[in-house]
């Protein structure tokens, strides 16, 4: 009798053990509930919301015009984060102030530089010695490959449902090369000697490089620094000689650099309008057609094509 009590417990032991190695691991992921994920960019979010579809609930840290160059932590993203199934990032430190909460967290939950999905070769050096230029996603088959790391760390990290990301990969990977076509469909309308694009920080040289523009901006990669006399005139200077009619303003910078290159043209009796706001380094509101990327990106070659059009008439 009191040899099989005490086997009995010896198995319930063995049994309880199991139970709490199994749900104790930090990798199990309970499939009756959606993975929690949190993601710093709403275009990062964006993609991981395409990939997970109904099997991730998705938060994004950065909200509608965030600037992430300078974007820090508060303490609410810190409990956001430590609680997530997992983490995507941009990386190539497009999110400046953060790299290091990172490296932290990655020893508690897993962490997905969406950017390690590119080939390095492919990626542009920034003006930072060692470091590369974070605008991937502005050359649409850049973004792509983000997309496929997606995948596979959502892959890596929820095992079971991975027939469902590499089918929602897919459909969106088709969606992206439709778009990738529609951008060369639209640029190619503007004359090879119009496509000059001047904004306010370097966001768009892998746009410039895919699609073939011109590009020059008043600050470098990141909006970290400040704008000098000597950049606004370099920039004023490159108008008046070139008879740029256009420069954009973005969504997440002041405007007010912009303006003062507007200012100092029209100082020399010349011209150049403000075009339209360009989303770069966020989404748009919520209810608007930039709230998406396919929708942000398709903005903002519309709004380039169209003004910069206007060349000769300026
Ligand atoms: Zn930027």
């Amino acid at each position: 009798m009191v040899k099989s009590i005490v086997i009995s417990c010896i198995f319930c032991l063995i049994f309880l053990g199991g139970i709490i190695l199994f749900f104790g691991q930090t990798n199990y992921v309970r499939h009756d509930r959606k993975l929690s994920v949190v993601c710093t960019t709403g275009i990062v979010a964006d993609a991981v919301k395409n990939v997970g579809g109904d099997l991730v609930d998705v938060y994004a840290l950065m909200g509608p015009g965030v600037d992430p160059h300078v974007y820090h932590a508060r303490e609410s993203d810190v409990q956001r984060l430590v609680s997530a199934d997992i983490i995507f990032y941009n990386g190539l430190h497009l999110e400046g102030k953060m790299g290091q909460l990172f490296d932290r967290m990655s020893q508690q939950v897993p962490v997905c530089a969406v950017t390690d999905g590119i080939d390095r070769s492919l990626l542009r050096q920034s003006q930072f010695a060692g470091a590369y230029d974070p605008h991937v996603w502005f050359d649409v088959t850049l973004w792509m490959d983000c997309v496929k790391k997606i995948r596979d760390c959502l892959i890596h990290r929820d095992p079971v449902h991975t027939k469902e990301y590499s089918k929602n990969t897919e459909l969106f990977l088709k969606k992206l090369q439709e778009l990738d076509a529609s951008i060369r469909e639209k640029v190619a309308l503007l004359p090879k000697n119009h496509r000059v694009l001047i904004t306010a920080h370097d966001a768009f040289s892998y746009f410039g490089r895919a699609y073939g523009f011109d590009i020059i901006s008043l600050q470098g990669i990141s909006t970290d620094s400040e704008v000098g006399v000597g950049d606004i005139m370099r920039v004023v200077d490159y108008i008046v000689a070139h008879g740029v009619p256009a420069i954009f303003v973005e969504a997440s910078i002041p405007q007010r650099n912009v303006e003062a290159v507007q200012n100092a043209v029209r100082a020399q009796g010349k011209k150049v309008i403000l075009g339209p706001t360009l989303y770069a380094d966020a989404l748009g509101e919520v209810g608007t057609i930039q709230e998406t990327y396919l929708g942000m990106v398709r903005s903002v070659v519309e709004s380039i094509v169209a003004t910069l059009q206007g060349k000769d008439g300026v």
